[in-house]
């Protein structure tokens, strides 16, 4: 089969989250599956032209190669994607979000026709790409290179939905009448993750729990109704992780590799870690967290809990970035707690590696979790994740291979770290279920597998 693969970060190019690990990943997967594969990305200011060996192939578009042979192509436009961040800055999103990915997904339809790949599938990702199915079925329709493409959208966080006001609906060059309910409109503004959901020929979202989850109006913010009507074709498929970047046998950004069979290694590991960070060289369970201090991955709780956490019998080291009051309490914390606490207010691809490989326990308590990848990263350092039981996390962790609460309540954290501590103590059982973690197998390939089947339905529909 032809797919392509379209959304606005593609991990090593561009990345802020976990979208990126997903469609750099994937790719790679497919091909190895032996499907023809292409990707379609815009052309950030991050994205060095000397670094990954640009060739320009008509003007706006670039394109390198990843994998064996699957081209990577860039969309350029200065104005729009010549900027330090990829959706916004510190002071918030930029102002024409709508027109930057509104432009980068009809080039990416018009491009596809220049470079005369007719896919089979067009797979997009969130709200940045959800124009391409909305356009396919309406400004395109009538074209005979169109035809007959597929469309599956994958929902990787349904909390970021692209709203923006109605006034600039007519910067889509669509037909007003889609501005309704069964259209575009949300309570009167424009959602282009409906439309995408709309106008996909299949949607899916990254594990199984979460795509029933969103289905519900505690999950679904606001859009639980319009997913129940398109029921038949959602889908819920767990994210794998890449183990050529993800491996403590081979990782070249951690300070020693090791392996199940080598856990002295891991815990040299701990102790650079605990080195780098300025903590004390002791036994203690060393908890690692990386991931943006947002709500949605549980600092609410964290936040609320995180003083009474200091004073237990561990050390905490705190890699991320996000809401300005979270970074603002944990300012406060690291100097409260110096040698008990390491906060890192900062997007860090080498610590966060490090964390992954130094910690005893992985922090991850999600309020609502798509899939999330840092507790399957960690585990496969044998490192044993601490999740609440939601989406991804519930599909991925259990008592067998790490700590579950499934109250989402700051005492039940606490408990459960409490918990944690008591375990680590009693090093034969600790060692038992560390060795046990490393054998979790998220790899991408049955992943992969499954988006096959799921872009064969949609051919053959
Ligand atoms: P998200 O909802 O943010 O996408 P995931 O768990 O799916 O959460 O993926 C997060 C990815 O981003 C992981 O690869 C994680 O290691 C990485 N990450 C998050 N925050 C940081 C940071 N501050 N520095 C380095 N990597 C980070």
């Amino acid at each position: 089969m032809k797919i392509v693969i379209c959304a606005s970060e593609v991990f090593p190019f561009a990345k802020t989250g976990g979208l990126a690990d997903v469609t750099g990943a994937l790719p790679l997967a497919l091909e190895n599956l032996g499907q023809e594969v292409i990707v379609f990305m815009p052309k950030y200011q991050m994205v060095s032209e000397g670094k990954w060996h640009l060739k320009k192939i008509k003007t706006g578009l670039f394109s390198t190669t990843m994998g064996k042979d699957i081209k990577v192509y860039f969309v350029e436009h200065n104005g729009y994607f010549n900027r330090p961040g990829l959706y916004g800055e510190k002071t918030g999103d930029y102002p024409d979000n709508l027109e930057r990915f509104c432009f980068f997904c009809k080039k990416t339809l018009e491009f596809l026709k220049d470079i005369d790949f007719k896919p089979d599938v067009i797979h997009v990702h969130d709200w940045q790409t959800s124009l391409i199915p909305v356009y396919l079925k309406t400004t395109y329709k009538g074209s005979s290179f169109y035809k007959n493409i597929k469309t599956l959208l994958t929902i990787h966080n349904i909390g970021y939905q692209g709203l923006f006001s109605k006034e600039e609906f007519f910067k889509l060059g669509l037909d007003w009448s889609l501005f309704n309910i069964e259209g575009l409109e949300f309570y009167g503004q424009i959602n282009l993750l409906k439309g995408g959901i709309i106008f996909s020929d299949a949607i899916n979202t990254v594990s199984p729990t979460y795509s029933k989850e969103i289905q519900t109006k505690e999950f679904g913010f606001g859009l639980e109704g319009v997913l129940a009507k398109k029921k038949e074709n959602l889908y819920g498929i767990l994210n794998g992780i890449d183990y050529s970047v993800w491996d403590p046998l081979t990782d070249k950004l951690i300070f020693k590799n090791y392996s199940v069979q080598d856990l002295k290694g891991k815990y040299e590991n701990k102790k650079e870690l605990q080195r780098l960070c300025n903590l004390p060289l002791k036994d203690v369970a060393l908890f690692g967290m990386v991931s943006r201090l947002a709500e949605q991955k549980g600092w609410d709780i964290l936040a609320q809990a995180i003083d009474e956490i200091c004073k237990l019998n561990l050390q905490l080291v705190i890699l991320g970035t996000g809401d300005l009051k979270y970074h603002l309490i944990l300012e406060e914390i690291s100097k409260k707690y110096p040698t008990v606490c390491s906060i890192h207010l900062k997007f860090d691809e080498v610590l966060a590696h490090r964390i992954y490989a130094g910690s005893d326990v992985f922090l991850m308590p999600s309020k609502y979790e798509p899939c999330g990848l840092g507790q399957m990263i960690s585990l496969k350092y044998g490192t044993l994740p601490l999740v609440f039981k939601t989406g991804g996390l519930a599909d991925t962790v259990s008592e067998e291979n790490g700590f579950v609460f499934d109250n989402y309540k700051k005492e039940d954290l606490v408990k459960k770290i409490k918990e944690a501590i008591s375990l680590y103590k009693d090093k034969d059982r600790w060692n038992l279920l560390v060795r046990r973690a490393f054998s979790y197998n998220f790899s991408w390939e049955e992943s992969a597998k499954k988006y096959i089947e799921l872009y064969q339905k949609l051919v053959n529909q």
